[in-house]
């Protein structure tokens, strides 16, 4: 399996739609394996934006993520990194597709309610940055075999 990290922005924190973004992860069949709200600073934001610290936006998008505090989470399932980016939809909430969280939620490319991790060497690195051992707790829901077959899970 692999575990992603998933950041309710504050676009999502401030519009109430903590609840209905863990929710629609719980009924797909995914494990929350870890779950906290932080305060993020300009020090992880400059490392989890490093591909974006010299774009003209870079100040606003700091200025964005630092506004109110976030909820990170760690959600864990057979292939979720691309799993969740799915459920997240492409970076301009007005091109997302509805049915996606940004498509649904959202008209802004930058106020665009959930970060998720792109590739699963980034996932690995991300949940590493913003939890700390013992954060992300490794258990196995009694619902997993009406989640996946005995192949799926063995793979
Ligand atoms: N962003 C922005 N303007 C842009 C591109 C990105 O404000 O032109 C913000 C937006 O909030 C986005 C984040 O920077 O989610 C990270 O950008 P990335 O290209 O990694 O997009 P994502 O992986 O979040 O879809
Ligand atoms: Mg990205």
């Amino acid at each position: 399996m692999q575990t992603t990290l998933v950041i309710i922005k504050p676009s999502g924190v401030q519009r109430g739609l903590a609840g209905e973004i863990i929710s629609r992860f719980e009924k797909k069949g995914l494990i929350i394996a870890g779950a906290k709200m932080m305060q993020l600073d300009e020090a992880i934001l400059r490392e989890h934006y490093a591909h974006l610290v010299d774009r003209p936006f870079f100040p606003s998008l700091l200025r964005s993520m630092m506004s109110s505090p976030v909820i990170v989470m760690a959600v864990r399932g057979v292939d979720a990194v691309g799993v969740v980016r799915a459920m997240t939809g492409v970076t301009n909430s007005r091109n997302a597709a509805p049915g996606t969280i940004r498509g649904d939620f959202g008209m802004s490319g930058q106020e665009n309610i959930v970060h998720a991790s792109d590739s699963p060497e980034n996932a690995a690195i991300e949940v590493a940055r913003f939890f700390k051992e013992g954060e992300v707790f490794d258990y196995t829901p009694c619902t997993i075999t009406s989640i996946y077959s005995p192949d799926e899970l063995n793979a």
